[in-house]
């Protein structure tokens, strides 16, 4: 039971990330108090304008001048299991502007240094697949897809994603998205292009005013095939790398129509992936995956054996406190064992 405990301890990790002022903020006043290795203390003023502190502890704390670099070399075991036949699942959290893109696909103007996860796992995979090659003969093949107000699109399609796909379950080949493009890939540059398309078909359905990023989920799912060269033996893996919406709330009272609607999804598959993660953090019997497409696309990959890793982002800025502690509570409830 030890063991058990132990294992499905390990299966949940959560990192907290707290993003750097932007350039010319520096005299900003900051919410964050302290930060070490594992705790993260925020600043916080009651309503008589008394000062209090509350402390929020995580398996790692990256302040805000940790590199992309440092992020990736530490999730690197994680990320090379998924060679070893494991399903791996990695969210980016957070309020809009706190560095969730950041953190999964770098700044715009990416330079070697800000390549984010995305890249950085990929290079990984291929780096070790080659290293491996007398031995197993590895299979990568990577799908990205959008979740937009509970409806999947493929942003790897020719047509510009339109179409709005269903997620399947077979006793073949798990949960699947058969009618989504499934690239196969085996260079850096193989994946930059195809993550330029999927940026380009996500952009064509928003407007300047309409920023649909923030406000729909996207995931670059990478399946790994391996056949032992000596004994035929095949092992399947797979990692899905999710950006998700923003998790701020919107005022119920100051938005309508489609924003609103917008705001109910999000919320509602964010609250999903949250009931999901807490119920396996605490075994529970009943894990509720079927509550939003989100977490239905995740199934095979969160629980079980798969291992997963939730960043959680933090944007420093004192005016941004609200968004920070609602984060950093949901983040504390995921994080519960
Ligand atoms: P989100 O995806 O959560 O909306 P972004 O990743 O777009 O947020 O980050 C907002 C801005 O802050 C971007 O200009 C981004 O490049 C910058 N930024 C975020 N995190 C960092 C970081 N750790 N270091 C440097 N700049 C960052
Ligand atoms: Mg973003």
């Amino acid at each position: 039971l030890y063991n058990q405990v132990q294992d499905l301890k390990g299966n949940i990790r959560v990192y907290c990330r707290v993003r750097p002022f932007k350039p010319g903020q520096s005299n900003t006043l900051s919410s964050v108090d302290h930060m070490d290795e594992r705790t993260i203390t925020i600043l916080t003023h009651s309503k008589n304008g008394k000062e209090a502190r509350k402390a929020f502890t995580f398996n790692k704390v990256f302040g805000p001048s940790v590199t992309q670099a440092e992020v990736f070399s530490d999730m690197q075991p994680l990320v090379r299991s998924v060679l070893d036949g494991y399903n791996v699942c990695i969210f980016a959290y957070g309020q809009t502007g706190s560095g969730k893109t950041h953190t999964m696909t770098g700044p715009k103007e990416l330079t070697e240094e800000g390549l984010g996860v995305n890249y950085r796992a990929l290079s990984d995979l291929f780096h070790i697949s080659n290293q491996r090659k007398e031995t197993i003969s590895y299979d990568i093949s990577v799908q990205m897809l959008e979740i937009y107000n509970e409806q999947v699109r493929d942003l790897l399609s020719a047509d510009g994603g339109n179409k709005r796909l269903e997620i399947r379950n077979s006793s073949h080949n798990g949960i699947n998205v058969p009618d989504a493009n499934l690239v196969p890939v085996s260079l850096t540059s193989d994946v930059i292009n195809l993550m330029n398309i999927g940026h380009k078909n996500r952009s064509v359905c928003s407007t300047a005013l309409n920023d649909r990023s923030s406000r729909s989920h996207s995931c670059l799912t990478v399946h790994v095939q391996g056949r032992d060269l000596t004994s035929g033996n095949i092992l399947r893996g797979s990692m899905h790398l999710v950006d998700l919406a923003g998790s701020e709330r919107v005022d119920k009272s100051e938005v309508v129509g489609n924003r609103l609607k917008e705001a109910q999804h999000i919320n509602k598959s964010l609250s999903a992936l949250g009931d999901v993660i807490s119920s396996l953090a605490s075994r529970s019997s009943h894990v509720p995956y079927r509550n939003s497409k989100l977490t239905q696309l995740l199934q095979d990959s969160l629980g079980g054996q798969a291992k997963t890793l939730m960043f959680v982002h933090i944007a420093p800025e004192y005016e941004a406190l609200g968004e920070t502690i609602s984060t950093l509570k949901f983040a504390e409830r995921v994080a519960t064992v």
